[in-house]
């Protein structure tokens, strides 16, 4: 009825944001449900070492299909955070980590990829019961910790560094392994990464896009790929696309690569079959994924 008033651009813009508005509240009410109704699924992104471009871990990615189609976490995780959907979601995110973990390395032994990376909100590690819910689920599953590396944006936990450390120092107790996400969008400084039990920094994407062509880019990432070594952090690139960008990390010293140049996010089924096809390809006497010293 808003467009029938008129052509102007305020109407317009009042009934997109009135869509907008709209749009959130059914995504919120579907969220709701989405667990119980079993539209959750997930995708492991291979990653590999940067020099022998063997696969040596995963990323876990969630998806989301309802009736209407699938909507990207993009669009969904950060409407989870704010209405605290988040908890439960992630809850369930985290039962499938363990629960791969263990059966991959039932599957696997040695050979198996070295780590299972999951994505953690801050609005998780607020939760007082995280760290016993999570100890319940690695129990249940069997999962080995040392095995799971949790992923959290620099920009979240730069938000509230306190209690952010005090939940991290408590899943480091337990075996997990601690990677900051998107790292180069915040504004960590060098002093609070020492203080943080970080394991693994992430470079973001968008730093990744330029490297071939913009000085600027190519100046961040071989900044952040020493300072991230002279720590003694393990370094992963996001979002590698093709081979010019690989060359150039592979020169600044970059470890491993995530990007659409390997894989894309796979099925589980998809992944085991490629993780089976390369170790048929790889020689016997060869050394088993590697990630942390
Ligand atoms: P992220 O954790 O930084 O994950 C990497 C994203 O980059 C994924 O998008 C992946 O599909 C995409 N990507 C990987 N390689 C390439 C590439 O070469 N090119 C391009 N263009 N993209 C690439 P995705 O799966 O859509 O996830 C988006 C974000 O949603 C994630 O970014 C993460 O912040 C969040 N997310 C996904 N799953 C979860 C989850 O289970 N829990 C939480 N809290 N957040 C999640
Ligand atoms: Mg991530
Ligand atoms: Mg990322
Ligand atoms: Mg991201």
């Amino acid at each position: 009825e808003v467009k029938q008033q008129g052509r102007d651009g305020w109407h317009f813009f009042s009934s997109s944001l009135e869509e907008k508005v709209r749009k959130k509240l059914s995504i919120t009410q579907g969220l709701r449900m989405a667990i119980e109704r079993e539209e959750l699924s997930i995708r492991f992104q291979p990653i590999v070492d940067a020099n022998s471009n063997r696969i040596v871990a995963a990323e876990l990615l969630l998806r989301w299909h309802p009736d209407e189609g699938e909507i990207s976490p993009a669009v969904f995780i950060p409407i989870a955070e704010m209405t605290g959907m988040i908890v439960p979601i992630g809850a369930w995110v985290f039962a499938q980590a363990c629960r791969a973990e263990a059966e991959w390395r039932q599957r696997w032994g040695e050979n198996a990829p070295a780590y299972i990376s999951v994505n953690v909100s801050a609005r998780q590690l607020n939760d007082k019961n995280l760290l016993a819910d999570i100890e319940k689920l690695v129990t249940r599953y069997n999962a080995d910790p040392k095995r799971i590396l949790l992923e959290i944006t620099e920009t979240s936990l730069m938000a509230d560094i306190e209690t952010n450390l005090r939940m991290l120092r408590g899943l480091a107790n337990l075996g997990f392994r601690v990677a900051v996400d998107d790292f180069g969008t915040g504004y960590s400084s060098l002093a609070q990464l020492t203080r943080l039990p970080v394991n693994v920094l992430k470079i973001d994407r968008a730093f990744v896009d330029g490297i071939e062509n913009q000085t600027e880019s190519r100046a961040v990432v071989r900044a952040v790929i020493g300072l991230g070594r002279a720590l003694g952090l393990k370094m992963v690139a996001e979002g590698v696309e093709n081979q010019a960008q690989l060359l150039e990390l592979r020169n600044f010293g970059c470890d491993y690569i995530q990007g659409y140049l390997f894989y894309r996010p796979l099925l589980e089924d998809q992944f085991i079959e490629v993780v089976e096809r390369e170790s048929s390809l790889t020689p016997t006497d060869a050394e088993p994924p590697i990630f942390f010293l």
